[in-house]
């Protein structure tokens, strides 16, 4: 099903509860309109076995992985133009990885942000899967000989560990086995958190740091209304700005600053993604910000944005055995891709015995 001409893109997301804006914005709106994009052929997985290093309650996990293939088909994926498929259906992967856990230092793993992010957020869940979940990830992506990634800024450090494996690989083994992979970014590529704008907006810090895309407009609206912003509503830093003051110590007051900084920037970042660059600049063009009619109109541009998504989203969840279907077929292609590399990969770090 590979046309040799096309190159591989590739990129996953964790059902870990419902998609938000923050996963559109970063990843998933170039999900979708690349592949339609004749360069590239594109796969797009369920990251299950990545979502179980995180704290999750095992009653609800059949339901998230179901309802995020449900979201991803409501956004407009299909499975006629791209593959998707779910992670843990290809059992190589985890195969790829324990190989590839064989090339790669420590030192490395340890160097990771997102390991360092996690580890504070569960104290109590420092597992090995958090700390090897970049390894994974580069299993998912070589598995394919995926050269594209499109993911969020936050992602990056991973892609980047996929290129050291890579090469750790070509070089160990002696071959130009796989290829160097390259993340794709969006324009905006992060969202910040609606109660900590100071992290980026996350699943993991609960749902009021977070909007779904699926949420209704009543609870966009509240949530947007308890946004945390600045009171005088005065814009005096540029995101650039406040990711470089992030570098250097801070006491708490400067803290509270930049806090407030970075949400009344993320706040202007959402009317000007879901509204329009016009508006954006309107509002910054009328400093201070009048947060009681601001609030309210970004809430509307948000939830407008999704109704769409909202009633696909209601049709899908009423049809399981379609959605089913999905599975079932991306699982039966990726399945074979993934036999194809694994069958070579056994050969040429030598477990495959002679005939
Ligand atoms: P995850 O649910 O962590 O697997 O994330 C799925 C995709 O969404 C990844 O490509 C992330 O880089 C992206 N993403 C997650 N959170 C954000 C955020 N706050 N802003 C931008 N992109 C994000």
């Amino acid at each position: 099903m590979i046309n040799n001409k096309q190159k591989i893109l590739i990129s996953g997301v964790q059902p870990s509860g419902r998609i938000h804006i923050g996963n559109w914005v970063g990843a998933l709106q170039n999900w979708v309109r690349l592949q339609t994009n004749p360069d590239y052929q594109c796969l797009f997985f369920i990251a299950d076995y990545h979502s179980l290093s995180s704290d999750y309650d095992p009653a609800e996990k059949r339901e998230q992985i179901f309802e995020l293939m449900v979201d991803l088909l409501a956004l407009g994926l299909d499975p006629e133009k791209c593959l998707l498929f779910r992670q843990s259906d290809i059992l190589e992967h985890a195969e790829l990885c324990w190989i590839f856990n064989t090339l790669t230092p420590m030192a490395f793993l340890e160097r990771m942000t997102q390991f360092k992010d996690k580890s504070g957020e569960q104290e109590k869940n420092i597992n090995v899967g958090l700390f090897d979940y970049p390894v994974l990830q580069a299993a998912d992506i070589l598995m394919y000989r995926g050269e594209f990634v499109p993911v969020g800024r936050d992602q990056v450090q991973h892609v980047e560990l996929t290129r050291d494996i890579a090469r750790f690989f070509n070089n160990k083994y002696g071959v130009q086995f796989f290829p160097e992979a390259k993340p794709l970014l969006t324009n905006v590529s992060k969202l910040r958190s609606l109660n900590d704008p100071l992290k980026k907006m996350s699943k993991s810090l609960g749902e009021k740091s977070y909007i779904a895309l699926s949420d209704e407009p009543d609870v966009v609206l509240k949530k947007i209304k308890s946004m945390v912003t600045n009171t005088d509503g005065l814009i005096t830093m540029t995101e650039k700005e406040i990711e470089d003051a992030l570098t250097r110590p801070i006491t708490k007051k400067g803290e509270e600053e930049l806090c407030g900084q970075a949400g009344i920037l993320n706040l202007i970042t959402l009317l000007r993604l879901f509204g329009s660059a016009e508006e954006a600049e309107q509002v910054i063009a009328n400093q201070p910000l009048k947060y009681g009619e601001l609030k309210p109109l970004v809430a509307k541009r948000v939830s407008d944005y999704f109704a769409e998504f909202r009633e696909r989203k209601t049709e899908l969840m009423a049809k399981p055995h379609e959605v089913k279907e999905v599975f079932e077929s991306g699982a039966e292609r990726a399945r074979a891709l993934a036999a194809e590399t694994m069958k070579e990969v056994r050969e040429i770090i030598g477990i495959t015995l002679k005939d």
